[in-house]
């Protein structure tokens, strides 16, 4: 068990991450008091079930009030309203971080609000699954996996570095990077991938020719690898798409001129052009598996899968 290294922390939101967060506090000992803010009874009702902290309240902030560590961990169009909340209670020297897919946005919705006496650290855990709430989180979900701290210009050192501290206990890597860069860099690993399988799973659901069933039943060619990204919340990723904007737009654009070159390719037959580029992203899925980002099990290590009746 690892010591106290925040005597009370703040958890606004608790949804997958937000929960995770919480388990890992709780099972490394992390925090002297977590209490626990959503502003749905409903949601508070289940961590309290769960047992995800030691206090609960719908008011972020009554649970900000005092709390030397405050994470909020809400959809990022969110950022603005819960930072006027909580503002007025901040304990001086307190650290505020989020955990937003978008950075420059996050930022521009809740620096304003902050006042000098604390230290906010815009932070983004590359950790995640396609299922959202409180029930979703698991203890672990941030071992092995990045996190991107964004800072403003002259935060303080000391701050970042219990920061940091804070996530490598948590079995983070830590890495740090200017907001707009992040928003660049996420579009094309993240945004993208999720857009393009929002659209993919769209268009096969519309699909006339093909019915419904047969997309379903035979979709272990290929579609359902879609599927589990396009199962992923709607509401974060409106705010995703809305609130990273231009960076996805540009990621957009380069997609689909690219995506005309391969049309083209495959219109004229160009063979050689076609085996080019599958070669050379093969080494990219190669390249994910040497950097410990997944496992080289066969068909995605799905040999659960093998068990179940066929339907
Ligand atoms: P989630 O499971 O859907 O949980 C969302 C939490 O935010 C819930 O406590 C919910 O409260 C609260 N909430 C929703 N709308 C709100 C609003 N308008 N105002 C105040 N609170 C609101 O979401 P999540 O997956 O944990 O995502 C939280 C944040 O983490 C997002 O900013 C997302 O971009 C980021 N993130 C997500 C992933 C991922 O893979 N999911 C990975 C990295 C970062 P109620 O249930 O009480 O309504």
């Amino acid at each position: 068990m690892s010591a106290v290294m925040f005597e009370k922390v703040a958890l606004i939101g608790i949804g997958l991450i937000g929960s995770s967060i919480a388990r890992d506090i709780r099972a490394l000992g992390l925090a002297g008091d977590i209490v626990i803010s959503t502003r749905s009874p409903q949601t508070l009702q289940r961590a309290e079930e769960l047992q995800l902290g030691d206090r609960y309240t719908v008011s972020a902030a009554e649970a900000a009030d005092g709390a030397d560590l405050v994470i909020v961990s809400v959809p990022v169009g969110a950022s603005e309203s819960v930072a006027q909340q909580i503002a007025p209670h901040l304990k001086p020297g307190a650290i505020i971080t989020d955990v937003g897919s978008t950075k420059a946005s996050v930022i521009a919705q809740m620096a304003p609000h902050m006042p000098e006496h604390v230290h906010f650290i815009p932070g983004h855990p590359l950790a995640g699954t396609e299922k959202s709430g409180p029930d979703a989180g698991f203890k672990g979900l941030f071992k092995g996996r990045w996190c991107i701290f964004t800072p403003l210009e002259g935060t303080d050192p000391q701050a970042i570095s219990r920061l940091k501290s804070f996530w490598e206990a948590l079995g983070s890597r830590v890495d740090e990077m200017d907001p707009q860069h992040h928003d660049k860099v996420l579009a094309i690993v993240s945004h993208l991938p999720h857009i393009i399988a929002y659209n993919i799973v769209g268009t096969a659901d519309d699909l006339e020719a093909v019915t419904e069933s047969e997309v379903i039943k035979y979709s272990a060619s290929g579609f359902r690898d879609f599927t589990r990204l396009a199962a992923s919340d709607p509401t974060m990723w409106r705010d995703v798409c809305l609130h990273n904007k231009d960076a996805i737009l540009e990621m957009l654009a380069r997609f689909s001129e690219d995506l005309a070159y391969l049309q083209r390719a495959i219109r004229w037959g160009e063979g050689d052009k076609l085996f080019e580029l599958f070669s050379r992203t093969r080494t990219v899925r190669r390249s994910i598996v040497d950097a410990g980002q997944d496992v080289d099990a066969p068909d995605f290590g799905r040999h659960a899968l093998d068990d179940k009746p066929n339907t």
